[in-house]
């Protein structure tokens, strides 16, 4: 609806029913406060009526049925709801009147097998005692049947009771529950042969001449019922609930405003409405005295005001409201219909005689029910308007306050993390403060929905709290888990520190010599193994103060992830490693050193146990002039072919020789095993990407070479993979040269056996050797100067020293040394550690057995290929295991955290062109202060 049309609906018009004049009933004034009260509380429809005597004196409709805005009118049908208990009482009267219904009766007389929890006491319930709810039966709040549509849906709920104690002894108290007028409807049932249904409709509605009022909500809605209404912060909103049939009995006839009249005028005249009669003289005085010492009487309840007693009942289903006044000496009574309910009216009584008092609509019966019989109006409550703006103001304040403490999350944290947390006791009480303030609510909300059915069914009242609070929960809950977190990794911090400090009478040292995916990964597990211990020093050597996760390198090349998310700072992921930001120069194996230079000086590092984890480097000397190409090992490799691939760009774009063009716009990669291929794949479709920015280069003359000298790509891998591969490369645009192998690179061609290609960008990754210093150290060694291990990772020559991963060879179970690839170094770290531990301990070290998970392989634009035990996977599935995979590679949650940023954000953006050449940057600025006359500049100094 638009909004001119939500306020047009807003303006409650008059609709006429069928009314006799009485001067003595002041129409205008009660029109006028109708129209005020409807404003003030936001009902959608209203429908109002008043009976004097036999006649009715007022029947007016306000507002819109529905969101179409149809209008509400006297003869369109409301829920009744609890006024529907008053239908149920007149039926057992009318039966008590036929002598078939004895209202001292005990309820088994016609029920036998009705039961509650205590069974000794079902048979003492008597049919006056549901009437009056002195029973005790309690208010059965499951849901299980309120939905069965059959006809024994009523028996059902009111078997349940046999689950149930009473709230008291009965005929002691009264306790309002919908479970005896559900007790009675079964005893209509039974009592009389036919359904409640069938019997109300027959022995009340027909003679009544209700021919807008139904016991079914679908025929309701055919007869052109109003739609219900549930206000969500205090704006109403539609809402078409189920239609309890096994609640029928309790609250859920249909009726118009004008038919309940024909209920108020038999009511008001003993019984008769016309020429029929409903109920006899004697049982309608019966139906309108009240209990000794009770306020609630057969189907109607009586409110003492000032001298004055009126007979009432208010009905409230989740989406409707209505309530129903009788001042008997008058002779006056009035019913007052509306199509909005939540639970919060219920605490609102703008003219109520009290705040508490009970919903608008019964507060409005009352007030029009005075001005009808010239009465004192009751006082102003606090009223409904005013009660959603409190309400809404509060949600709004404690939303921003959970939103306020969210924010200072981190400076609470900071501020503990300088603190430090002292002890155990301080930790136990920051733990227990965090719980109580953060779970209490999610703990409660879990436990109501669960146990508590009465949650529910209020749940179905007010549900914008109900689902605020629940968002409000899941934020706590969240909000409680970091606190959590946080208290967790300050103490533990706070405890690291103080052991490194005091760590004394070291007896063994073990030192990791190379941080990457292997060393990176054993340091981490040596920590868990033997950190704890006082007399082991454990001491991690890495040339960089981070760890690069090499198969992340492509897409931080090509800018789909940020450069620095492929890699990892290592201090966060250690606690009780102590580590040196340095290179090592030299392994002394006789002497048992490590030789290392760090940013200020060289030191030695003795040890007990040495793990080298070096890695490897591009091997520069296979092919004459490897010197002339890059290598994209580091992390600098991939920031320098980036700007280099980009600068190639920007300069063809200008570049007017075609021949220059052509070198410019040549990329060529030496070598098809995985990292040429991987790399080749996400730069074809980097390239790519970026030529709409560059339109005076054409597709056609970008040109990729790639040169394997084996027979097939990836040749590392299982055929399928390099067959996809070639496959998808060929599609690129990309000239496969395999068998082929490079005889000479120059500064900016290639030449092999068939020809010479002249290209700008060249990159070599045909091959590895192991690192320099690794296979400099003094112990035995293969042919390509790998440190030859045994099956448990130890060198074959000296028990002191371990090595695995891409500087180390160790035979596998097959007898071939493992591969070069970061899925067996990081195992191979793990089974080192142990076996690092276990000597340290006296125990024997075990072999190192891994059957590798298979290969993965990326080729950018969400095309992979991968081979898992057998599984052949392509596409954007492969791509997306592939992803999963490395993901979860990173040690820690917050890189991880960044890198899934980064995924998400690529999806829907192309990658970033920006090239920041800080060799550059820094001529730039030398350049501009020369300009410039200035000496200063942060680059320059
Ligand atoms: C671009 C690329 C992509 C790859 N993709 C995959 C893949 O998808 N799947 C796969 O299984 N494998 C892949 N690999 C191979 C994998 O990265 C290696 O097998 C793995 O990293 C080997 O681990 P490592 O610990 O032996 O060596 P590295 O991880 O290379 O670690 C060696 C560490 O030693 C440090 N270091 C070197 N010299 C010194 C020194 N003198 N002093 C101090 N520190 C030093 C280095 O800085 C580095 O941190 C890829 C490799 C590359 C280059």
């Amino acid at each position: 609806m638009k909004p001119g049309a939500f306020l047009l609906a807003l303006i409650p018009l008059a609709r006429l029913g069928h009314a006799q004049s009485d001067d003595t009933v002041p129409i205008q004034q009660i029109d006028a406060y109708i129209t005020r009260t409807m404003r003030s509380a936001r009902f959608p429809g209203v429908a109002v009526g008043i009976v004097k005597g036999d006649r009715v004196v007022y029947l007016r409709a306000f507002g819109r049925a529905d969101p179409s805005g149809r209008r509400v009118t006297p003869q369109t049908p409301f829920l009744i709801g609890s006024v529907t208990k008053s239908f149920t009482a007149l039926a057992v009267l009318q039966l008590v009147d036929a002598g078939r219904v004895e209202l001292d009766a005990p309820v088994q007389r016609y029920v036998p097998w009705f039961r509650v929890g205590d069974s000794t006491i079902s048979s003492r319930i008597t049919v006056r005692q549901l009437l009056t709810m002195t029973s005790g039966l309690p208010q059965v709040y499951e849901t299980q049947f309120w939905t069965d549509r059959d006809d024994r849906a009523l028996e059902r709920t009111v078997r349940l009771l046999a689950t149930k104690q009473l709230t008291g002894e009965p005929g002691r108290t009264f306790g309002y529950s919908n479970a005896n007028y559900e007790t009675l409807g079964l005893i209509v049932q039974v009592v009389s042969g036919e359904s409640y249904e069938n019997y109300v409709k027959r022995h009340i509605l027909d003679p009544l001449d209700m021919r807008d009022s139904f016991l079914s909500q679908d025929e309701a809605f055919g007869r052109g019922m109003a739609s219900g209404y549930r206000w969500w912060f205090g704006i109403p909103v539609p809402v078409t609930l189920p239609y309890r049939r096994a609640e029928l009995p309790a609250g859920y006839i249909i009726a118009s405003t004008q038919d309940m009249m024909h209920y108020l005028i038999a009511e008001l005249n003993d019984g008769r409405y016309g020429n029929t009669s409903v109920l006899s003289r004697r049982g309608m005085a019966l139906r309108h005295a009240a209990g000794p010492g009770n306020s609630y009487g057969l189907g109607w309840e009586f409110v003492r005001f000032g001298e004055r007693t009126l007979i009432n009942h208010d009905g409230g289903t989740a989406n409707f409201q209505s309530s129903l006044f009788i001042d008997p000496a008058a002779g006056v009574g009035v019913y007052v219909a509306a199509n909005a309910i939540n639970a919060l009216d219920a605490f609102a009584s703008p003219h109520g005689l009290s705040p508490l008092d009970g919903q608008t609509t019964r507060a409005m019966a009352h007030v029009i029910l005075s001005l009808a019989t010239g009465q004192p109006l009751p006082s102003e409550g606090i009223g409904h308007r005013r009660l959603t703006l409190i309400f809404d103001l509060m949600i709004a304040l404690l939303s921003v306050a959970l939103v306020i403490s969210l924010m200072r999350i981190r400076v609470r944290h900071r501020r503990m993390a300088r603190q430090g947390i002292p002890g155990r006791a301080s930790l136990w009480s920051r733990i227990a403060f965090a719980l109580v303030l953060n779970l209490t609510l999610p703990v409660a909300l879990v436990y109501l929905s669960l146990a508590a059915p009465a949650w529910r069914a209020f749940a179905l009242f007010q549900p914008d709290l109900i689902y605020w609070l629940y968002a409000v929960a899941v934020v706590l809950f969240i909000k409680g888990v970091l606190e959590l977190l946080f208290i967790g990794r300050v103490y533990r911090q706070g405890q690291d520190a103080r052991f490194m400090a005091r760590r004394s009478h070291i007896e063994t040292r073990v030192v990791v010599v190379g941080g990457g995916v292997g060393g990176l990964a054993a340091a981490r597990h040596l920590d868990r193994l033997l950190g704890g211990r006082r007399e082991v020093e454990i001491t991690l050597v890495n040339r960089d103060n981070f760890f690069l996760l090499s198969p992340l390198l492509f897409e931080a090349c090509s800018g789909v992830l940020e450069l620095r998310h492929c890699a990892q700072p290592i201090r966060p992921c250690l606690r009780r490693v102590r580590f040196l930001e340095a290179t090592a120069q030299e392994i002394d194996v006789a002497r048992r050193i490590v030789r290392v230079a760090g940013p200020d000086a060289a030191r030695e590092l003795p040890y007990d146990q040495v793990i080298i984890a070096l890695g490897a480097t591009t091997n520069l000397s296979l092919i004459p002039g490897s010197e002339y190409a890059r290598t994209f090992k580091t992390v600098a490799d991939g920031l320098l072919l980036r700007n280099h691939v980009i600068e190639q760009l920007e300069r063809a774009s200008t570049e007017p020789s075609a021949e220059r063009r052509r070198g410019l716009l040549t990329t060529t990669i030496i070598g098809g095993g995985l990292v040429g291929v991987e790399l080749l794949g996400e730069l074809t479709a980097f390239i790519e990407d970026e030529l709409r920015y560059y339109p005076d280069i054409r597709r056609d003359e970008l040109h990729f070479h790639l040169f394997e000298a084996g027979k097939r790509l990836m040749p590392e891998s299982k055929p399928f993979l390099s067959e996809y591969a070639d496959r998808l490369l060929r599609l690129r645009g990309v000239e496969v040269h395999v068998a082929t192998p490079v005889q000479e690179i120059g500064p900016a061609f290639v030449r092999w056996a068939g020809g010479r290609v002249e290209s700008q960008t060249i990159v070599l990754a045909a091959g590895i050797v192991p690192n320099a210093v690794a296979a400099a150290a003094n112990v035995a060694r293969d042919r390509r100067g790998r440190v030859l291990t045994e099956p448990t990772l130890r060198s074959t020559s000296d028990p002191r020293v371990w090595a695995f991963g891409d500087c180390a060879s160790t035979p596998s179970p097959h007898g071939e040394p493992y591969p070069a690839l970061a899925q067996h170094a990081v195992r191979a770290a793990r089974t080192a550690a142990r076996n690092v531990a276990a000597v340290i301990d006296g125990r024997p070290p075990k072999p190192f057995v891994y059957e590798s998970l298979g290969m993965m392989a990326a080729f950018g634009h969400t095309r992979a290929a991968c081979d898992l035990k057998g599984l052949k996977l392509t596409g954007f599935i492969a791509w997306w295991i592939r992803r999963t995979y490395y993901l979860f590679q990173m040690p820690r949650w917050d890189t991880r955290f960044r890198i899934a940023v980064d995924w998400t954000v690529s999806l829907f953006s192309r990658p970033d062109l920006t090239k920041i050449d800080l060799a550059e940057e820094r001529e730039l600025e030398q350049r501009n202060q020369a300009a410039n006359g200035s000496r200063t500049g942060s680059l320059a100094s």
